[in-house]
Parts: C-alpha cells; sequence; structure tokens
C-alpha cells in the first residue's frame, strides 16, 4: 500500500476512542464505514467556500459547485470504467438506485407472466422492489438456491434464468454470507435469454476493482456511505441505450429541458434523472472518498481485508460453539463475517462485544428471507474494513470467547 496501516489508521480520527473504558475496535463497516479526514475535509471546504446550487448560475460560486459536483461524476465514471458520464446518475444509495430501476425499466418492460430472477441471499433493498413490481405485474419472482457453504448454486440459476426472464438482479457481494457472486457470468447467462442484469455492488464497491465494461451488467447500484464517502450519496450507472429508453422517475426542477402548459420535455442523461436540488456536498465527498481508494488502489484494499479474513476465519471457526456462516475456506470469503453463538441471542453476543470495546452488528441484516433460509431469527456479524488490523482481529476473537464465558459463569 502507498499509506501504512498506521497512516491510514491516523486519516480515522473517530477509531482512535474509547468505548466502554476500552480501545474502539469498529467492525460495523458493512453497515457503514468511517470517514477519512480528506472526506471531512471535502465537505468543509465546499460548504466554507464554493456553496451554491448547481447547473443554473452564472456566478462564480455556482460554476464552482457545478465544476466540483460534475467532476465527482467523472471521477465515479472511472473509479467503475463506465463508458462516459451519462450513464453515472447520482441517488441517495443503493435502495433508491434499485428502486429506479424497478419503478422506471422494470415498470416499463415487465408484463404479465414475465419472470425476475433473484436469489435467497438478497437484502431487502434487492428484493422488496421486485417483489413489488411483480405483485403490480403479475409477473412471476424467482429465486436462485444457495449451495450448502453458502455459495450461488450456478447450475440452479442456469434453470431459474429461461427466455420469460427479463431482469436478473443479484448482489455482487452478500452483507451477510460474505461470497462473491460471478456477476459477468450471470450477466452472460441473462442476456442469453433476452434479460437484463442488474448487480447490487452495495458490498462490493468498497472492498474490491469493479469494472462494469468487463461485468457487462447492465445496472449496477451501490452507496457512498458504505465506501468511506457520506450517507445520503449513491450511484445508479446503468448503459446508455437502456437509460436513454427509460422515462424519467421524479419530475421537477433540473430535470427538465422545456415547460409548457400541458407537456414538457426532458434534459439529456444523466440529468433527466436528476430531478431537484440534488445532493452536491454528498457528490464531492463521495469524489473525495474514491481519490481515497484509488491512492490506496482497490486491489490493495481487496488484498489487505483477505489477509485478515486468512488471519481471523481459522481463528473464529475453533471457538468451540460458534456457528460461523457462508464458506469456512478463508479464500472464498470476503471480510463480512456473520455467526452464532449457540444458545446466546446474537443481540446479547454484540452487546457483550460491546462491552469489551468491539463494534459488530446483529440481526437479519435486512435479510429475513436468507435467515428463513439458514433457519436462525438473526445472526452476529462483524465485518472488516481497510483500517481494520490483524490486534482488531485478536480483540474480535478475545471478545467473543470472554462473552462466551460471562454468559457460562456470570463472570468475565
Ligand atoms: N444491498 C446490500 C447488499 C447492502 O448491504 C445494503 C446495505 N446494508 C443495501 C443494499 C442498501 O444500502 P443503503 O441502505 O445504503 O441504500
Amino acid at each position: 500500500m502507498v499509506k501504512s496501516l498506521n497512516q491510514i489508521r491516523n486519516d480515522f480520527p473517530i477509531l482512535d476512542q474509547k468505548v466502554n473504558d476500552e480501545d474502539l475496535v469498529y467492525l460495523d463497516n458493512a453497515a457503514t464505514t468511517q470517514k477519512p479526514r480528506a472526506v471531512v475535509e471535502a465537505l468543509a471546504h465546499y460548504y466554507y467556500t464554493d456553496n451554491a446550487n448547481v447547473h443554473r448560475g452564472v456566478h462564480t460560486l455556482a460554476e464552482r459547485a457545478t465544476a466540483d459536483f460534475e467532476a465527482a461524476r467523472e471521477k465515479v465514471r472511472a473509479f467503475i470504467n463506465a463508458r462516459s458520464t451519462t450513464e453515472v446518475l447520482f441517488t441517495r444509495g443503493t435502495t433508491t438506485s434499485l428502486n429506479w430501476i424497478a419503478a422506471s425499466y422494470g415498470e416499463k418492460v415487465i408484463g404479465a407472466g414475465d419472470e425476475i430472477v433473484i436469489s435467497y441471499m438478497e437484502h431487502h433493498s434487492n428484493l422488496v422492489p421486485w417483489q413489488q413490481l411483480a405483485l403490480r405485474k403479475k409477473a412471476t419472482l424467482k429465486y436462485i438456491k444457495m449451495t450448502a457453504d453458502g455459495h450461488l448454486d450456478m447450475t440452479d440459476a442456469a434453470e431459474q434464468i429461461t427466455d420469460k426472464t427479463k431482469i436478473v438482479a443479484i448482489a455482487q457481494v452478500s452483507n451477510v454470507l460474505g461470497v462473491v457472486n460471478p456477476i459477468k457470468a450471470l450477466a452472460k447467462l441473462a442476456h442469453e435469454h433476452g434479460a437484463i442484469m442488474v448487480a447490487d455492488g452495495a458490498q462490493s464497491l468498497p472492498n474490491m476493482p469493479v469494472d462494469v465494461q468487463e461485468l457487462d451488467c447492465d445496472f449496477l447500484a451501490f452507496s457512498g456511505h458504505k465506501m468511506l464517502g457520506p450517507t445520503g450519496i449513491g450511484v445508479l450507472y446503468g448503459k446508455e441505450a437502456i437509460l436513454n429508453e427509460m422515462p424519467p422517475i421524479e419530475f421537477g426542477g433540473e430535470m427538465i429541458d422545456f415547460v409548457d402548459l400541458f407537456q414538457s420535455s426532458w434534459k439529456e442523461l444523466p440529468w433527466k434523472f436528476e430531478a431537484g436540488t440534488p445532493d452536491i456536498s454528498g457528490a464531492i465527498g463521495l469524489g473525495a472518498a474514491i481519490d481515497y481508494l484509488s491512492a490506496i488502489g482497490m486491489a490493495n484494499v481487496q488484498a489487505h481485508e483477505q489477509e485478515l479474513v486468512n488471519y481471523v476465519l481459522p481463528k473464529l471457526l475453533a471457538i468451540d460453539d460458534l456457528t460461523v456462516y457462508g464458506p469456512h475456506d478463508p479464500a472464498q470469503h470476503t471480510g463480512v463475517i456473520a455467526f452464532n453463538l449457540n444458545g446466546l441471542h446474537p443481540h446479547d453476543l454484540a452487546t457483550g462485544l460491546d462491552m469489551e470495546g468491539v463494534a459488530v452488528r446483529a440481526g437479519h441484516h435486512c435479510a429475513q428471507p436468507l435467515m428463513k433460509y439458514l433457519k436462525v431469527p438473526a445472526t452476529a456479524r462483524a465485518s472488516f474494513y481497510l483500517y481494520n488490523t490483524k490486534a482488531d482481529a485478536d480483540r474480535l476473537v478475545d471478545a467473543i470467547v470472554a462473552t462466551k464465558e460471562f454468559f457460562k459463569h456470570g463472570t468475565v
């Protein structure tokens, strides 16, 4: 890495604090990541020096704000290797991006009897919009099964995706099982049947290099806040030819070309979809986050997380009574690790870990159908990121063991 791990940690002042008298170990990165100084400073700089509304003004601040906002779009384009900035729409996050596809493309293309194919491991954001679209249109929602160790079953995928399928929508990385799904192979399968491929990149964009041309997905949705950026900003990538055919979802200022009393026309891409004042500072903050990640290099980010997984997964698997979900081979597992301590509710486990200063999440992780599939009500989940260390991994393991002992004997 161009920066040492210590230098990286110094960029995140929030990490340097005590929680319950212990040094904080932040392992809830799949929910949201911390923000480096560069991102917070980009937001401050924008508000202190350039703040103005975009696109409409001719005065200097408006021109600067517009240039910064559109420069952020170009940073996103380069980060995902889209062909053009016309293919990069700013949204509020992954959830909004996926809802936009369902509301515009889905509403236009899906008819009675058509199929939408997703999987059992989808986050509610990549499930409920399709479920509701299917209900509205009397279409069929189909689920691709998983293998015993939590991978997408590609044999079943080949059976579920048929000539009736219009949309295949799958997470590139699961937010529970820590598996990477083969979006490129799924896109090929979808295209062979005349369907389009939607990739939910909420958990992949922060952690690995993603190239939309290489994947050949038709849409990609992701959130800024999970990749060091601010909350409230996200991206919908779509192939230009498809976006051009799609009707706008919202109407109002910024997205119109010409408004007459009884009809209107729309701006060209990408602004056709961005009605109203956008999250200007959010986009600029996301641009700063992308600069930060790009300077480190996404291959390095991924390699660092892999090293942590190689280190921690065998230690977790060695704890008696701990069930780890997803593949047990570290080489097949990303930095998202879900687990349960037998006999203990995951909320009690997470509370026990918090007592030790270790922040993890517990619950259904917005994946209730997956919990049902795994036959568990909920799990605890630790998720590692570029600023985590092997010492953090040790603290997690020690805190799990201490919590287990506490609930067994009533003392730590
Ligand atoms: N998809 C996946 C796989 C996720 O992990 C998340 C966030 N937990 C989302 C979608 C939704 O992201 P957001 O809440 O930022 O819209």
